[in-house]
């Protein structure tokens, strides 16, 4: 049984780029009778706005889709927020620490960026970590765990805050995603050592989605090609926690028609906005659709018609590009 998931940051308004990816997420599913998860990713407290959760699950229910599991609806793996998870995330961090693939790191972005030798290397989360931190104890930086009820060593002389990082050994992590073939990435090479939880104590992305993947029985991840760096990342994170990866399914980008992202372009274009346009969710769905060879341009159809379509093999494997005229179009102007 296939269980997928969508995992959207309450951090802005869905636009079409994680509508896209959201739609495919929930066709992968459903095409083969599986489940599908809502999972709320809000652990980004200087970036979550009040009430965009609910908002965007309304506005994920108006294009059509549906979920098994999720904030709304519950389900065995509750809670679906990942803010109320945090146990689990301390859980796996004092396990990364038993197995001495932690350690705690006093450096702050300003350091890290002086200590950068080459002006444009580094990967999606920066310059490469240079390793100042490696022998630093994380011990004193853990929550109390069951073995270790006082947490760790009980408190560290050095009070400045501390975030956590994961030891990387050196070499290439390759892994099979269903659309990308084979895909090996060195992430010690572009990240090095990179943050499970951060200074204020909230667990980083990278550790949160690999505990809750694993706990919800995620079997395929389906996601943005903007995220195989983080795959590569991941996938060291299951093995130093002795669980098992999802299938990925790394879904090309849409970009606009100068190449940039849709989704970091000024105003991209929000489910919301269409829906305040007017425009049916039948035609959001299918110029989604006709951006990844699904439909034909100008149909309209329900996401539940969709659903036979769904093929992989005639998704495309490179980034879609969509001109203003096409938005324009969808939104009838
Ligand atoms: N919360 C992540 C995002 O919105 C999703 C990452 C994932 O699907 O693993 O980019």
């Amino acid at each position: 049984m296939i269980r997928g998931r969508f995992a959207p940051s309450p951090t802005g308004a869905l636009h079409l780029g994680n509508a896209r990816t959201a739609l495919l997420a929930w066709l992968h599913a459903r095409a083969s009778g599986g489940r599908f998860v809502m999972r709320v990713e809000d652990l980004d407290p200087g970036r979550v706005r009040p009430g965009l959760m609910e908002a965007q699950l309304a506005d994920l229910r108006w294009l059509g889709l549906d979920w098994d599991e999720g904030p709304d609806v519950g389900g065995p793996h509750a809670p679906y927020v990942q803010t109320r998870r945090t146990a689990l995330y301390d859980t796996a961090l004092n396990r990364l620490a038993d197995a001495g693939r932690l350690f705690a790191c006093a450096c702050s972005r300003r350091d890290l960026a002086a200590a950068a030798s080459a002006p444009h290397g580094g990967g999606d989360e920066g310059p490469r970590y240079p390793g100042t931190c490696r022998a630093r104890d994380p011990r004193p930086w853990l929550a109390p765990s069951d073995d270790q009820p006082n947490g760790g060593e009980g408190g560290s002389a050095d009070t400045r805050p501390m975030a956590l990082r994961f030891r990387m050994e050196p070499g290439e992590v390759c892994f099979d995603d269903l659309l990308q073939g084979r895909v090996c990435l060195d992430p010690s090479a572009d990240a090095g050592d990179f943050v499970v939880r951060r200074r204020d104590w909230v667990a980083a992305y990278q550790l949160a989605v690999v505990v809750d993947d694993a706990a919800m029985g995620i079997t395929h991840a389906v996601r943005g090609a903007d995220l195989l760096p983080s795959t590569a990342r991941q996938i060291l994170l299951y093995r130093a926690l002795g669980l098992a990866a999802p299938a990925f399914l790394h879904v090309p980008l849409l970009l606009g028609a100068d190449g940039e992202r849709l989704a970091k372009r000024h105003g991209a274009v929000s489910l919301a906005d269409a829906r305040a346009a007017g425009v049916a969710p039948e035609r959001v769905v299918a110029w989604l659709a006709s951006t990844c060879g699904l439909a034909a341009p100008g149909e309209e159809l329900t996401a539940a018609e969709l659903v036979p379509r769904w093929s992989v093999k005639r998704l495309p494997r490179t980034p879609s590009t969509v001109d203003d005229a096409s938005l324009a179009r969808l939104l009838g102007e």
